[in-house]
């Protein structure tokens, strides 16, 4: 079971480019490559590699423009989001390039052995498959520590995303990278399998849906190999009733908006102290009114259309079943009258805990929003689900905040803000949001041989 690997613009449906797919000869040649590299990248000053990857940042700076263009064909993204993806790609391929190998340092460990210590070193190709959402963002975050540790990659992009793909793997091979550092496969699930199967993979990096998880974790584990997880989440932003209210709508639609609603960490459920509960409902609606649908290339558009007609057909069905469930649509919900992907910013109250979409991941742009009477109720919502990725809360103060933020139970809270990635800062989630961490310190070791070596 696959798609055929396909460009079609979601704000006209226009059929932009179709891929052939990868041949049992691509994958074999690929997998020889990549072995002979990784012993290749064994003896290679790791400065090497960092120069090439400032290289990276460079070409993805000069051609930002067209570099954000292939993506908003691809998957319909804003034109100055893209351009920002762009700018967020070659300043992770940066951060690694400059602390790589710092961080890559063995560590001592006080032992009674003797000397002992921690070497990080290289443990081979690593098949990585990722999704539409973010094309390059996604690929840069397992793409850029993995070169450095000096793993080779090789890439199964989203079938709606191939143009983005083959732009990415452009970018690698024109900074100088050698042929097997990143290469782009145009694979069907099979393929995936055969491939992670093979004795030279040693780790698998995924980032998607639940079931395309459950899936390729699935393979991966039957052959004892190593994988991250970036699965869904349904993160909660919570105000609690001391927030300022205005500090909290200078952020609250954007978050949900952005990227039309299709982020992993977009805030999903707004859980809103009683005594702010009405005026921002008022005031969110107001501002989800304002959005302008439009053609994603004009910098004046500021609603996106979604990925797909399946990302849109999905999110119609699960509103309409929230609806017939007793949601409120309290706002949005119409259809727009546009050949494209759209779907009105929507807002939905009065969600029980037996409403489907109580527990369901709504990606695009439909707010839920509850009510909470105490801080320990707003952290019982945002706790009772079973996905884990991140969460906003805002608070009167930041003291405040951080009381609230440590006890939900997801991999990453901002406080008083947007919640926003960098490099420096780990990206991740528990339960079924998945498991381990991409960038920082930790992502740039989940696919490292931690090696103990003791001297006597
Ligand atoms: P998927 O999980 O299906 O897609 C993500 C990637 O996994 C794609 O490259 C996809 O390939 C691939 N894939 C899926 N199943 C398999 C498999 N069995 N073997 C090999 N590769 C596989 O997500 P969707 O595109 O269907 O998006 C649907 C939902 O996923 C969203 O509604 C959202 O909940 C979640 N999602 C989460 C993201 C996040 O950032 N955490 C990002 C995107 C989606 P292909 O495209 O060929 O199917």
């Amino acid at each position: 079971l696959f798609m055929a690997y396909k460009t079609i613009n979601p704000f006209n449906n226009e059929v932009v480019k179709e891929y052939d797919n990868a041949t049992k000869e691509d994958i074999n040649k690929t997998l020889e490559i990549d072995d002979k590299l990784y012993h290749q990248f064994k003896k290679q000053p790791i400065s090497e590699r960092a120069a090439i990857l400032h290289k990276i940042a460079d070409l993805m700076r000069k051609n930002e423009d067209d570099l954000a263009k292939t993506m908003v064909l691809d998957m319909g993204k804003l034109i100055g989001e893209a351009k920002g993806e762009v700018e967020l790609c070659a300043l992770i391929a940066d951060y690694f390039a400059d602390n790589a190998e710092n961080l890559l340092k063995p560590t001592p460990i006080k032992s009674g052995a003797g000397d002992a210590w921690v070497e990080k070193q290289s443990t081979g190709t690593i098949m990585m498959v990722e999704p539409w959402n973010f094309p390059y963002y996604q690929i840069m975050r397992v793409f850029a520590p993995n070169f450095m540790v000096g793993n080779p990659m090789i890439l199964k992009h989203a079938s709606n995303t191939p143009g983005s793909a083959v732009a990415f793997e452009k970018v690698v091979n024109d900074a100088g990278a050698p042929e097997g550092s990143l290469t782009n496969l145009f694979l069907s699930y099979d393929q995936v399998s055969d491939i992670i199967a093979d004795d030279r993979i040693q780790g698998v990096a995924l980032t998607g849906s639940e079931r395309g998880g459950q899936s390729v974790n699935k393979v991966a584990g039957e052959n004892l190999k190593k994988s991250t997880m970036e699965l869904g989440g349904t993160d909660a932003f919570i105000v609690t009733s001391d927030a300022d209210i205005d500090q909290v709508m200078s952020v609250a639609a954007k978050a949900r908006i952005y990227n039309a609603g299709q982020v992993c960490t977009s805030s999903k459920r707004f859980i809103v102290a009683d005594n702010l509960y009405n005026e921002f409902v008022d005031r969110l609606t107001k501002k989800f009114a304002e959005f302008k649908p439009g053609d994603p290339m004009d910098p004046t558009t500021t609603l996106a259309p979604m990925s797909s007609a399946r990302a849109k057909d999905k999110l119609t069905e699960q509103v309409n079943e929230a609806v017939k469930a007793g949601a409120k649509v309290q706002f949005g919900n119409k259809p727009i009258d546009l050949p494209g992907q759209f779907f009105m910013p929507t807002i939905l109250t009065d969600i029980d805990s037996k409403n489907p979409a109580y527990s369901k991941e709504m990606f695009g742009p439909v707010a839920q929003v509850y009510k909470a009477a105490s801080d320990e109720e707003a952290i019982d919502i945002a706790n009772d689900s079973n996905y884990g990725l991140g969460g906003i809360v805002f608070s009167g103060s930041k003291e405040h905040g951080a009381e609230v933020a440590k006890q939900i139970e997801t991999g990453m809270v901002f406080v008083n803000t947007f919640m926003f990635t960098l490099p420096e800062l780990p990206f991740g989630g528990v339960k079924k949001s998945g498991f381990g961490r991409e960038m920082s310190s930790l992502g740039l070791e989940a696919f490292v041989n931690e090696k103990l070596i003791v001297a006597v």
